[in-house]
């Protein structure tokens, strides 16, 4: 509707004072007042007021005339395209864009009516449910609460109401979508655009229907934006048919920016396109190398490191687990060589059995000092029929073979004592095949005996006990065989399977006889080996010798040994040059059990070590420098705890009972006072072990004496020579250093304390008078008792007293009050006790009862 002020030029009603002070607008209003009647004869004045139409016009002059009704442009809802039609040929372009911008609007209120309506609908909607709820809610609830129908009909009213206005709304909504389609269409139909007042209009016109017929359904709260046609409302977001939004430009690069990091993700995690690699991971690598091998850069791996928590420089080597990690943190697949697979097929000892013969057997002596080991050893070797022959020099080499007029061998290993036995057992080296236990029948079973019986049950390697020194007066070699029974050792005699001899090592008694045992029980092993093929031994000792480099004593075990052959030995290699045999004799092979000492070496080899001949130097020095990098990480890397630390946990673990040490102090008194402070230590359970004492500095042969027994050494204000401490160092020998015989004492104190077995503690509960014995069958004795002091109680230890001498300790089997079993019995109160196969009870006996508890000794 156009309102235009008429203040143009040729304006006829002019603003002015129609009144005197007054000042007013003329009139477009004319009103009058008629005369309304209602019943009973009232009536009312009613002011009418009408509204005049006036249109304008600019004339051909570009002024505004009035356009009287009948020929204006006067257009309302469908009459609009006629109006515009009309219009036509006043078009400008400053209409146009005006026709434009109202077509605009118009888009704009439509999308608007229609946004409103569907948010409309979805409310009306999920009211709807709502109401539905609540109603069935209600619905329940009255059910429950048996209300009047009143109340349900009111709420069905409602309901109804509220239906009926969704659905007055729905069609309001309706009939608006259909109005500015109709605007929309008429807007499309126009062939000229609207003069900016006809622009106006239609803005108006427009504005008018959206708020007449589209009721906002829901009251518009406050501060809510009217126009939300570019919102995106949770309808329009959940409706698929506005899921053809344009994306913005943001989103479009926070997606790309998504894809890019994925991509990466890819590339760093390793799947997607990147090629995944066979990674070879040795035991030790550079990350360097280890990144070549996976085509990574370094950074990058020495990044992945830190993530791992290892701080490695690109130069640095890693071992093959983090390695191992870091492969796997890239994506590809690791394939572990150990460098150890140079080992592999080194050993073998799958011989058929069609190629092996008969070998001798190879015995080691053991026993208490002094009970003749070394005698012994003395007397077997001249039993040798081809060394009386030979007539050559004894040699120690630490091993020797007596021919025995039979025609067998017989392989003695020189070194008596389970020390040197277990430091080879514990080198993984099993040489010996039947033990020769010697037990002096003057002394009988001593500490070492015992401890020599365990080694070789450890080993399970059959005994054959040589009772020595029967040419003794004193010698009873009865209670030797007795005494043996009580260590498991049952002789043949009380039923069991050890063989045993009386011998005589200073007489030269029995020998043949012991002999012939060994060569019993070698036969009942069927010992055998196959000679012809590359030779495979153990370094039975092994030595540094002026003039003859590095030399070793084996004992081939299977194969032959020939001079020439390439070997390794341990952490070294070598070519036989020569062998020599136990008297001094060289010898061009050596076949199996054969002891042999060997010149040749690289370098000189351990006890223990095994001798494996192999095809080439090659071979042998890949194997070695395997071995010693092994070995060399070993020293570095390792914290290999002290001989006192390995000795706390292995008393704790119940193996080690006895403490060895090797004292060297700076003056005899010293010496003397230590020994006697440590050999006071310890009980019966546990005790130190003086195995040398010395004066002077600590030289190799003490740290070879200490690795040899797995012992301590102790400094006292002495220190150890350079080549020692080298030793003691690559060994993992506890060297300790002191200077107040206090401090050796208490370390020596703890570490024995650390071994002590738990003692028994025991606390009295009380004391029970039997006053009654009952006989009864299937049961047996029951005592009838009185709880003197304290109580009883079931499961403890007791006691059973007569004359107060303890005449049996043991448990009860019963503990009764009035027929039923019980748990405790308190002082004054009556009880039946019975014990556990114990039946001698008598009336005025007194019971004894105590628990027990386990506490750790202090010495
Ligand atoms: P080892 O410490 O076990 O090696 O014992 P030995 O061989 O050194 O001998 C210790 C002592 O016992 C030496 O004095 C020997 O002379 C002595 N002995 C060894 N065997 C016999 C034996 O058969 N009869 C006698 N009467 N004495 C012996």
């Amino acid at each position: 509707m156009a309102k235009e002020t008429e203040n143009n030029d040729d304006g006829k009603k002019k603003l002015g004072l129609s009144r005197p002070g007054k000042l007013t607008l003329n009139k477009t209003v004319e009103t009058g007042t008629v005369r309304q009647s209602f019943s009973h004869g009232r009536s009312k004045a009613v002011t009418v007021e009408v509204r005049k139409k006036r249109t304008f016009e600019r004339n051909t002059g570009g002024n505004l005339t009035e356009v009287k009704p009948g020929q204006e442009g006067f257009f309302e809802g469908e009459e609009v395209a006629t109006a515009v039609a009309n219009e036509e040929r006043r078009l400008t372009d400053q209409e146009r864009e005006a026709r434009l911008r109202a077509l605009k609007q118009a888009q704009q209120l439509e999308e608007e009516a229609r946004a409103r309506g569907e948010e409309e609908a979805a409310r009306a909607a999920a009211r709807r449910a709502e109401e539905e709820k609540k109603k069935l809610a209600e619905e329940e609830h009255r059910q429950k609460r048996s209300e009047d129908d009143e109340t349900r009909r009111a709420e069905e009213e409602e309901n109804r109401r509220k239906e009926e206005e969704t659905a007055r709304k729905q069609a309001a909504l309706d009939r608006a979508k259909k109005e500015a389609e109709a605007v929309k269409a008429a807007v499309a139909a126009r062939t000229r655009p609207a003069t900016p007042e006809e622009a106006a209009a239609e803005e108006d016109e427009k504005e008018r229907r959206a708020k007449a017929d589209v009721k906002r359904p829901v009251p518009s709260r406050k501060g809510e934006p009217r126009r939300r046609q570019n919102k995106l409302t949770v309808t329009a977001a959940l409706d698929d048919q506005e899921g053809e939004r344009a994306r913005s430009d943001a989103a479009v690069r926070r997606a790309r920016e998504r894809e890019r990091r994925r991509m990466q993700q890819a590339m760093a995690s390793g799947d997607g396109r990147k090629q995944v690699r066979d990674v070879v991971v040795p035991e030790a690598i550079t990350v360097q190398e280890l990144a070549n091998r996976m085509a990574e850069r370094g950074v990058e791996v020495v990044k992945t490191l830190m993530k791992l928590g290892v701080m490695a420089t690109i130069n640095q080597t890693i071992d093959a687990d983090t390695a191992e990690l870091v492969v796997t943190e890239f994506g590809h697949r690791v394939k572990r060589v150990a460098d150890s697979d140079v080992e592999i097929g080194l050993v073998t000892n799958d011989d058929d059995d069609a190629l092996k013969t008969t070998r001798p057997p190879v015995v080691t002596v053991m026993g208490h000092v002094d009970h003749g080991k070394t005698s012994l050893l003395d007397a077997l070797r001249e039993t040798d029929v081809a060394g009386r022959e030979a007539g050559g020099i004894t040699q120690h080499i630490g091993a020797y073979q007596v021919h025995l007029s039979g025609g067998q061998r017989i392989t003695f290993i020189d070194t008596p004592g389970h020390a040197a036995f277990t430091a080879m057992r514990a080198r993984g080296a099993r040489a010996t095949d039947i033990v020769v236990l010697v037990v002096a029948a003057d002394d009988g079973v001593m500490p070492q005996t015992i401890e020599a019986i365990k080694h070789a049950k450890a080993a399970n390697v059959p005994i054959i006990v040589a009772i020595n020194k029967i040419d003794k007066p004193d010698a009873h070699p009865e209670r030797v065989r007795s005494e043996l029974l009580q260590h498991e050792i049952v002789l043949e005699d009380f039923g069991g399977d050890v063989m045993a001899v009386e011998v005589s090592a200073l007489a030269r008694t029995g020998l043949d006889k012991l002999e012939e045992t060994i060569l019993l029980q070698s036969e009942v092993l069927e010992l055998k080996a196959n000679p012809d093929r590359d030779a495979q031994g153990v370094v039975i000792e092994a030595k540094m010798e002026r003039g003859r480099g590095s030399v070793a004593t084996v004992l081939i075990q299977r194969g032959t040994l020939r001079v020439g052959d390439v070997f390794v030995a341990g952490n070294e290699w070598g070519r036989v040059r020569a062998m020599v045999n136990e008297r001094g004799g060289q010898v061009t092979e050596a076949g199996p059990s054969d002891p042999v000492e060997v010149l040749g070496l690289q370098g000189t080899p351990m006890a223990g070590d095994d001798l494996i001949v192999v095809a080439d130097e090659a071979r042998a020095r890949e194997i070695t420098s395997y071995r010693q990098e092994k070995a060399r990480t070993a020293r570095t890397n390792l914290a290999r705890p002290g001989t006192l630390d390995a000795f706390f946990a292995s008393a704790k673990a119940g193996e080690a009972k006895e403490l060895p040490v090797v004292i060297k102090a700076d003056v005899q008194g010293s010496a003397e006072a230590i020994v006697g402070a440590l050999e006071n230590m310890g009980n019966d359970e546990v005790s130190v072990r003086v195995l040398h004492v010395g004066v002077g500095g600590i030289n190799e042969s003490d740290v070879t004496l200490a690795q040899a027994s797995n012992a301590l050494v102790i400094g006292f204000n002495v220190r150890a020579n350079p080549q020692a401490r080298e030793f003691a160092r690559t060994n993992a020998i506890d060297m300790r250093y002191y200077s107040i015989i206090y401090d050796v004492a208490d370390d020596i104190k703890k570490a024995l304390s650390g071994m002590l077995d738990p003692t028994i503690k025991e606390t009295l509960l009380g004391y029970a008078e039997i006053r009654e014995v009952f006989n009864i069958t299937k049961v047996g004795k029951v005592a009838g008792c009185f709880i003197t002091e304290g109580m009883v109680r079931r499961g403890a230890k007791v006691r059973l007293l007569r004359d107060d001498v303890v005449i049996h300790e043991g448990s009860l089997s019963t503990l009764k009050r009035h027929k039923d079993d019980v748990q405790e019995v308190k002082e004054g109160y009556e009880c039946g006790m019975s014990f556990q196969n114990y039946n001698d009870i008598q009336k005025g006996d007194f019971i004894e009862c105590f628990s027990v508890e386990e506490i750790a000794t202090e010495l």
